[in-house]
């Protein structure tokens, strides 16, 4: 029946697993049930970008497996496993072939965020890696080694993009950036500062072609060949494709759960069916899609409140998020969707101070590169609370 049921979680990363510890500290007698189609190790995914820099490999990130974290949260732990269906009238989710039916009392959606392809065309697919998770970046290590990897392109100049640029330099690998738009971290910083990001990594020895479209990646008799819409072309020995991720949204839709840009909450991270929440990066909490570690973190601990029969709205502050480009280190508060106000700009050399302020003259957000992420704490302060 649904009253003794378990509680069910669909994912184990971050936000799946923390989730699951929150949910302990509250409740250790409920039975706990996590599902994934991954191996269920925890690691900390914003590591995958780290790899050359650290020298670490998937099983270096790999903290636990699965067997060990359903021990320590007193939970079983499903790996391997699609969820196909949901069935929130009957309270039931369908797994892979979906001849096994598992009732819930609740169900947390943590589902992740998946990767945008590109539409590009040609014969070269198989040497273009994207990293979003564990097996994915075992893939991208021993393609790397396997290929004798010299020289990667690399389709976007986004946070990710960027952080992969700077971590290939630093493992000894000659880099080439492709992006649409006209400076590096086009949608999370204003151009000075994207152009001191830029600057720093050229020093480093990347090239940047700003404005055109990837189009075709073909085989070549070394590597690669990517063309490019203005005409020109890279050769190189292996491709990433690091153009954005968008909220995993499909099994929700398909269940009849409501959906926007991510699966739609309110501050409970109650989805619009009964007993169902999410949280992490398919989540769209009040309005706010955040494919960050702290906006779940914070979710995760109200969310375990919630499960346990404390319901606790989530409360997000403000979570200025560091991204990992040391030539150029940056510090980017994003204003709120929507908001009216104009950048206010002091630049020197590396060194950008970006605040983002309306006409009032209030700090809505801000963007830090080099020596002034040193303001981070005070601007921090000054920064409105994204849900208060
Ligand atoms: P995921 O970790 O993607 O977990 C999703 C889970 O759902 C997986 O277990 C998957 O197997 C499972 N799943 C999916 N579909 C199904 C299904 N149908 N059935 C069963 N299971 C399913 N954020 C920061 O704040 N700072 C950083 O420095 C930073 N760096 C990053 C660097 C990289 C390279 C990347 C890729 C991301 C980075 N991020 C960073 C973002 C951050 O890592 C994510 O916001 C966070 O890890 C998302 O966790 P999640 O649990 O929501 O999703």
């Amino acid at each position: 029946d649904k009253v003794h049921a378990p509680v069910v979680i669909l994912g184990t990363g971050l936000a799946g697993y923390g989730v699951a510890r929150e949910f302990r500290k509250h409740d250790t007698e409920t039975p706990l049930i996590l599902i994934t189609s991954d191996d269920g190790r925890s690691y900390s995914k914003p590591m995958l970008s780290t790899g050359y820099t650290k020298d670490t490999s998937a099983d270096d990130l790999a903290q636990l497996d699965a067997g060990s974290m359903g021990q320590q949260l007193r939970a079983s732990v499903w790996t391997m496993t699609r969820v196909t269906e949901i069935d929130t009238a009957a309270q039931v989710i369908k797994v892979g072939d979906a001849q096994t039916a598992i009732h819930y009392s609740k169900l947390v959606l943590a589902l992740g965020a998946q990767v945008i392809q590109p539409p590009i065309g040609g014969d070269g697919a198989e040497l273009v890696y994207s990293v979003n998770n564990l097996l994915d970046y075992d893939d991208f290590r021993t393609a790397m080694k396997k290929n004798n990897v010299r020289k990667v392109c690399i389709i976007g100049g986004g946070l990710i993009g960027c952080e992969f640029t700077n971590d290939l330099l630093n493992g000894g690998f000659e880099v080439e950036v492709v992006d649409p738009l006209g400076h590096c971290l086009p949608t999370l910083l204003p151009e000075a500062a994207g152009k001191a990001v830029q600057a720093a990594l050229e020093e480093k020895g990347a090239t940047f072609h700003f404005g055109p479209l990837v189009t075709e990646v073909n085989k070549a008799e070394q590597g690669v060949v990517v063309s490019l819409n203005n005409g020109a072309t890279i050769t190189a020995d292996l491709v990433v494709s690091a153009v954005g991720v968008r909220p995993r949204i499909d099994l929700a839709k398909a269940s009849g759960i409501e959906t926007n840009r991510g699966i739609v909450t309110n501050r409970l991270l109650e989805t619009s069916a009964p007993n169902v929440y999410a949280l992490g990066d398919c989540a769209e909490v009040d309005g706010h899609v955040l494919v960050y570690v702290a906006p779940l973190m914070a979710a995760a601990r109200a969310l375990g409140q919630t499960l346990a029969g404390e319901p606790t709205p989530v409360v997000y502050p403000p979570m200025p998020v560091t991204i990992k480009t040391p030539a150029c280190p940056v510090v980017v508060a994003p204003a709120m969707g929507g908001v009216e106000g104009a950048w206010q700009i002091e630049a020197d050399g590396h060194n950008v101070r970006a605040e983002f302020r309306d006409a009032g003259g209030m700090l809505l957000g801000f963007a830090l590169t080099g020596e002034a992420t040193r303001a981070k704490l005070e601007l921090q302060k000054a920064l409105p609370a994204i849900l208060p």
